[in-house]
């Protein structure tokens, strides 16, 4: 029995397709690379834009083909458009789909794939939490780490609240576990993910360590005990909110296994935007946690997430998020235009009033700032020497990303993927540094 999975979205979707694989290699089904000769087909669905939800509805169309050769293929749709779906709106523009449930409900996949099709048998000793199902890898040095799901800040214009609920946060014995079998199995790098990472608050707080530095901010504790894991040689984070960007999380930046580079949502520059999105922090609380993170850290990168043509938002407005962005002088950032997500708080309190041309013209204005200034601040590298997790190889040349997040290319072979190689970059430009492996 085969299996295929579609993963749409972001890297915690990608890190459930992992444990969706997990299940399905327990049940004795093997993974396929297309859905033409699969038994089961998982969709994996992202719901934050309109775009990512029209895309699963051509994809059921797409299977609806298969389906017709091949009548027991089962199509499985999970992740954010069931977990917002509660009216079963959503549904009615899917096309043949025989299961459908929101992620969490994963646990019971064996038994409702085995009602459906007897010859496919359920497991008996599944995890409860989904959280806690090992995730199986495509790679052998990096991994996603899910430290938390879920969201309680209702962000105007967001969907996670109400596809994935309320902040569940695994323990603290759960989670580094998990780092240390991936550490002995020879992981060398380590994503962890939340909706809001750094308010991370440990269901089991007692098992940190007596002399950990950190006294108030769990996620700070976390990241230090981390650091200590033997094997484990970088760290990194996504997505942390200003809101808990205290003094410890700065601090644990420092650590000598993070990554040297942070993205943190921004959204927008004007103080009556940021009250409208409900984002609780003003420009200025912003701004002075880049210039406290500089501080400490002169040559972290940064990026990132902004949203442009809010509703109501104003030429005004957006040239005060283009002044933010020229004053934080980001390295990156992902630039979207507002589209109102039904069933969104903004989506009942505000009208999605600017017009598509002009939502256009500003984010082709950051786009181009970007673009420009990303160019010049890469510039710094050439002539230096830095650190890069190879992950990629072809013709000759491998690719990874150096401490920085910056994608490095270099000559090499591909017996060096999946290991740290020191690079000394001849040339920069937006988007790719070119260097010479130091032998
Ligand atoms: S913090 Fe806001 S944008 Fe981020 S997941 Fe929660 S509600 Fe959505």
């Amino acid at each position: 029995m085969n299996y295929h999975i579609i993963t749409l979205g972001c890297q915690m979707n990608k890190n459930d397709s992992e444990r969706i694989a997990t299940i399905l290699n327990g049940m004795g089904m093997e993974s396929i690379d297309t859905p033409d000769h699969a038994d089961v087909v998982i969709i994996n669905t992202c719901s934050v834009r309109q775009a990512a939800e029209d895309r699963v509805s051509g994809l059921t169309k797409n299977l609806e083909k298969i389906k017709k050769q091949k009548p027991d293929l089962i199509v499985v749709v999970t992740g954010c458009l069931p977990g917002r779906d509660d009216n079963g709106l959503l549904k009615e523009r899917l096309h043949h789909v025989d299961l459908y449930f929101p992620i969490h409900e994963i646990i019971h996949l064996p038994q409702r794939l085995s009602e459906l099709n007897p010859a496919l048998r359920p497991m008996d000793d599944l995890e409860k939490d989904y959280l806690a199902l090992r995730p199986t890898l495509d790679n052998t040095f990096q991994a996603f780490v899910t430290i938390q799901t879920g969201c309680n800040q209702f962000c105007t214009y967001c969907v996670v609240p109400y596809a994935r609920g309320r902040e569940i946060n695994r323990t603290v014995a759960d989670i580094l576990a998990e780092i240390k079998d991936l550490a002995s199995r020879g992981y060398i790098e380590i994503t962890l993910l939340g909706q809001i990472v750094n308010h991370y608050i440990a269901p089991d707080r007692e098992l940190f360590l007596a002399d950990n530095p950190y006294k108030e901010n769990d996620f700070a504790k976390l990241l230090w005990e981390i650091n200590k894991i033997e094997g484990i040689e970088r760290i990194h984070f996504t997505a942390p909110h200003p809101l808990y960007m205290d003094d410890e999380v700065i601090d644990a930046l420092t650590l000598p296994k993070q990554l040297n580079f942070l993205h943190i949502p921004v959204q927008s520059g004007n103080n009556e935007i940021l009250k409208n999105m409900n984002r609780k922090h003003t420009r200025e609380d912003f701004i002075e946690i880049i210039e406290k993170i500089r501080k400490k850290i002169p040559d972290m990168a940064i990026g990132t997430d902004i949203i442009v043509g809010f509703s109501g938002e104003t030429n005004a407005q957006f040239e005060e998020t283009v002044d933010l962005y020229k004053q934080c002088d980001f390295d990156i950032s992902y630039n979207a235009q507002y589209s109102t997500r039904s069933g969104t708080l903004a989506d009942k309190q505000f009208a999605d009033d600017v017009e598509k041309k002009e939502k256009k013209r500003r984010w082709q204005v950051l786009q181009d700032h970007m673009g420009k200034r990303t160019e010049e601040k890469n510039q710094i590298y050439v002539g230096k020497t830095v650190s890069v997790l190879v992950d990629t190889y072809k013709n000759g040349r491998c690719g990874g990303n150096s401490r920085e997040m910056k994608r490095v290319d270099f000559a090499g072979d591909a017996a060096l993927i999946g290991t740290i190689v020191h690079v000394d970059i001849y040339k920069a430009g937006a988007w790719m540094l070119w260097g010479k492996a130091c032998i």
